[in-house]
């Protein structure tokens, strides 16, 4: 028998259920998808941060299917538009959460502002609900700049849009290896590993 830790992912989107399983597979700890314990993952998200928003979709997670549940809110924080997008940036253009209309609002609001102006960050906050251990958050950074226009394939939501800092790159023009590498969520992830490893 493994005794692997398993938690339920609270998130139906299914880009970064993606990301988190490539990123959390290696290290032997499974994810449950919300599907699997019938719960449809919606989850209002209306706390004024990423780490409340976090902690309610955790939480939710954990009331719906008593398991331990790992949930994921993270943000794009434009420094010359004062953290716009911010804690709103899946609904940045609207209720329809849709990543081309949310890039392309970008891009309208940093019309005109040079490379050296485009400077931002990505936040994501990774929350643990246990159901001994009450909710614990885990924090990843990466900063980078925004492009005049995007470019690649892969990733999603502002991903043609971002090239973190010391890369030439989008994200969505690198394999998701390197993403994960740098990333705000692989870094959120890191430390989220750390703390599973530390009192298993
Ligand atoms: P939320 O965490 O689901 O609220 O997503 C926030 C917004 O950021 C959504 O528009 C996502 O598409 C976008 N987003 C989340 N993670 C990433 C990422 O790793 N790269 C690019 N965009 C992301």
């Amino acid at each position: 028998m493994s005794s692997a830790p398993r938690y339920l992912a609270a998130t139906g989107n299914p880009h970064k259920l993606a990301e988190l399983e490539e990123i959390l597979a290696p290290a032997g700890i499974r994810l449950v998808v919300p599907a699997a314990v019938g719960w449809d993952a919606e989850v209002e998200e209306d706390a004024p941060t990423l780490e409340g928003n976090a902690r309610k979709k955790a939480e939710a997670g954990l009331a719906a299917s008593g398991l331990p549940t790992l949930a994921d809110d993270t943000g794009l924080f434009v420094d010359a538009l004062d953290g716009a997008p911010g804690v709103r940036s899946a609904r940045y253009a609207g209720e329809a959460q849709d990543a081309a209309a949310n890039c392309a609002k970008l891009l309208r609001a940093l019309d005109g502002v040079p490379e050296a102006g485009r400077t931002a960050a990505f936040r994501c906050v990774i929350a643990l609900a246990d159901p001994g251990d009450g909710v614990r958050t885990f924090e990843g950074i990466v900063r980078g700049v925004i492009l005049d226009a995007p470019r690649g394939e892969g990733g999603f939501g502002y991903d043609p849009l971002f090239v973190p800092d010391g890369e030439t790159r989008s994200f969505a023009e690198m394999p998701a290896g390197e993403k994960h590498e740098i990333s705000h969520r692989g870094r959120a992830l890191a430390r989220l590993q750390e703390y599973v490893a530390s009192h298993a």
